[in-house]
């Protein structure tokens, strides 16, 4: 289901938005490194790109420690669309660079919720899957990709794939957890649980009584 919430911004095919050099670091803002920073559209984009050479995609960047080096870097928040919604199944499909808060502010109100997220929803929807982040609720629903239904990816050497659980098992489980080192993920099927509130039930016990 398209919505007009939901409507994607079509920016021109094959604009690859060359930055200058910025300094960029993570949360704890060290080290800040010296990276040429690259805005990519779509699929285009992410072949030509990778045809020339070494570059990690980054998210909205509040990874807790050191893992990106400098060099060149593709900022995938320029793709950020929400694509379509099926209120039945509660199936999302969405760019890689949307973030968790964009997902949570739309579908939250509407009744639906991620049943996997980070201390922070200041991330990517790219950056979750790199990562395969979880929450306090692992031992119950798993990685933030046992809610990934398919993915589209670009490989350096076969172009664009799909894969998933069952489809290219391979590729996916390579994917998530991959840091960005395998492929560039730029689209993704995920699935939302159902909830009657945002608020949470709660109830506590006293554990130790003296
Ligand atoms: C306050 C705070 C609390 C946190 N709490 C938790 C928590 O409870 N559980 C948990 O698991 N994590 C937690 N994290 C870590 C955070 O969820 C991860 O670091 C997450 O990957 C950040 O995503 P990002 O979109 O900002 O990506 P970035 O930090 O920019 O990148 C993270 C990695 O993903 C790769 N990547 C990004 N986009 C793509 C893409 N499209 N395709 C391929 N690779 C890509 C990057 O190359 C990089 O290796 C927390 C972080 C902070 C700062």
């Amino acid at each position: 289901m398209n919505s007009r919430f939901f409507r994607p911004i079509h920016f021109p095919e094959n604009l690859i938005l060359r930055g200058m050099k910025k300094p960029l670091s993570n949360w704890s803002n060290y080290p800040i490194r010296e990276a040429e920073v690259v805005s990519l559209r779509g699929e285009k984009d992410i072949a030509r790109l990778l045809q020339g050479g070494n570059m990690i995609p980054r998210g909205l960047w509040p990874l807790l420690r050191r893992c990106f080096a400098g060099g060149e870097c593709s900022v995938t928040t320029c793709y950020s669309n929400i694509l379509s919604f099926d209120p039945v199944t509660g199936i999302i499909c969405c760019e890689a660079g949307t973030s968790l808060k964009d997902l949570l502010d739309i579908f939250v109100p509407r009744g639906w919720f991620l049943p996997v997220t980070p201390g922070t929803k200041f991330i990517t929807v790219g950056g979750a899957v790199a990562s395969d982040v979880h929450r306090k609720n692992h031992h119950a629903e798993g990685a933030f990709s046992n809610h990934v239904l398919s993915m589209q990816v670009y490989t350096p050497a076969f172009g664009v794939m799909s894969c998933g659980p069952s489809e290219n098992p391979d590729l996916f489980n390579a994917t998530c957890g991959g840091m960005g080192l395998t492929v560039r993920d730029y689209e993704y099927y995920l699935s939302a649980e159902e909830i009657e509130s945002a608020f949470i039930r709660q109830k506590t016990d006293q554990g130790f009584k003296p």
